[in-house]
């Protein structure tokens, strides 16, 4: 029933911009918006295909999966290969809780967490309540050579993400200051859900660090705070490897007047091992695909080229876009605009231009055939976190596209980024919006398109000092490549 109301909804949306448009953008968009295999695709993907961790052989399955999809749906397609500078693999990790309380909690190793001796190794738990400087001076010399206790408030939105990472990255540094050996972070999520963050300091921070499940971690809290002492034991089997070679999948549909510039869409297969990569990122990866497919059906021809990108290595620090601008580095001039989709299924209420007001102004402009499936905002602001940065860093105009937060933040990297969290009557609505609003692009007029690749200087000046972004981007361990200049243009 609800999906017959969804079915009609769309339609009168549909109906409603047929005016404001071109036949090609209202074909493509009441083709995305009726009925397609999306819903199938992402099935696949998810319960076949399961956590893709880069590196993994279900990674390396799920790229060949991508590949043929695009080429069954008659779309040019290939895959290119990356670097990726180091791998991280857990093997298993087992603790235990003893002292004034005895029991097993849950948890579940940080992306580069160093691993424990093969024996294992105990300690004392100290409370550091929020890790903030404060609690770190109040707990003093106690934490040398023990486990410090996090606290994390319930995260319920991608704002609450942000906070968590943030307080992560600034509570592992004064950690390991003080000479932690180890740091518990409380999970965020409710009912001991477990999920995987990446270690603000990459693998040199050489500190063991864990998420616990939050009942589990809330009961640690407890006892050590009504007086009681507590010991972790801890064995932790992580496996770290040098650089790997992984692939993206790149797909083209050529433009018919100016096929040497480039408008690119993405969204990354990758996924953290845990769920199956159902919102991060598998219904954007599948929209891309339906994207692709539903424009050759319709026999949609854009003037310029509209590439289609299915990111790899995307949660260790989106090594497959930084790849991709490396190798198509000739072309970035000619790339005019660049969009990621990775915030999930929830409704795309429209784009972050990523501090260009040039694209924030063009942006507005070209959602206005989409303004009626609810996409109409424009935040200037630049994304760290996904697989813009490295397009933001080389000066091509790059769009985020902006969701309703719907379920992306409680199953963020968690054992429940399943399948059945999708919105998948919003997907379509979302994959509606996408395409129109890169073939409005690939379709601008060129005195329209007034913007030009960004110099070092003015990424510099213009992106990375006006937005502050040396934080964010030294909690997402990048900052230090764009300063020695591995990352980012050259000149
Ligand atoms: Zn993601």
């Amino acid at each position: 029933m609800k999906k017959i109301t969804y079915t009609l909804c769309c339609c009168f949306l549909a109906f409603g911009l047929l005016a404001q448009m071109n036949t090609d953008q209202a074909n493509l968009m009441a083709a995305l918006l009726g009925d397609t295999p999306i819903e199938e695709d992402l099935q696949e993907l998810c319960d076949q295909y399961g956590g893709r961790v880069t590196g993994t052989a279900a990674n390396a399955k799920a790229v060949d999966w991508g590949l043929r999809k695009f080429i069954n749906a008659g779309v040019a397609a290939q895959k290119e290969s990356f670097q990726i500078a180091s791998l991280w693999v857990e093997n298993s990790t087992i603790a235990e809780v003893s002292g004034a309380a005895n029991f097993t909690p849950k948890v579940v190793a940080k992306y580069f967490s160093k691993s424990t001796p093969k024996e294992g190794i105990t300690a004392k738990i100290i409370d550091v309540g929020y890790g903030t400087p404060e609690d770190f001076a109040k707990a003093g010399a106690a934490v040398k050579g023990n486990f410090v206790l996090v606290e994390n408030d319930l995260c319920l939105d991608i704002d609450g993400l942000f906070v968590e990472y943030a307080n992560a990255a600034k509570a592992d540094a004064l950690a390991a200051k003080a000479g932690a050996i180890g740091i518990i972070n409380m999970a965020s999520r409710p009912k001991k859900l477990l999920y995987r963050f990446i270690a603000s300091d990459g693998y040199d921070h050489g500190l063991i660090n864990l998420v616990m499940g939050r009942e589990d971690a809330q009961r640690c809290q407890r006892v050590l705070r009504a007086g009681g002492d507590l010991d972790f034991s801890a064995t932790l089997d992580v496996a770290y490897t040098g650089e790997q070679t992984s692939h993206n999948v790149i797909a083209e549909i050529k433009g018919y007047e100016r096929p040497e510039e480039v408008v690119l869409i993405g969204a990354h297969l990758d996924s953290w091992g845990l769920g199956t990569g159902a919102n991060d990122n598998g219904c954007n990866v599948t929209m891309m695909i339906d994207i692709a497919r539903q424009m050759i059906k319709m026999g949609v021809k854009p003037k310029r080229t509209i590439r289609f990108a299915l990111w790899n290595g995307e949660e260790q620090g989106y090594f497959g876009s930084q790849g991709y601008t490396q190798l198509h580095q000739d072309e970035l001039d000619q790339h005019i605009m660049k969009m990621s989709v990775d915030i999930g299924s929830g409704a795309i209420i429209g784009f972050f231009t990523n501090g260009r007001p040039e694209l924030a102004k063009i942006t507005k402009e070209v959602m206005k055939p989409v303004a009626g499936l609810g996409a109409s905002q424009v935040l200037d602001l630049p994304i760290v976190g996904t697989d813009n940065f490295d397009f933001m860093l080389e000066g091509v105009g790059n769009l985020v596209a902006s969701h309703k937060p719907f379920n992306y933040g409680q199953n963020y990297h968690a054992e429940s980024d399943t399948y059945d969290k999708v919105d998948l009557a919003q997907l379509k609505r979302n994959s509606a919006i996408v395409a129109s609003v890169a073939l409005s692009y690939a379709n601008l007029p060129e005195w329209k398109v007034n913007w030009k690749r960004q110099t070092r200087a003015e990424i510099a000046k213009e992106i990375v000092e006006k937005h502050n972004l040396e934080f964010s981007m030294r909690m997402f361990g990048v900052w230090d490549a764009w300063i020695d200049g591995t990352r980012g243009r050259k000149e």
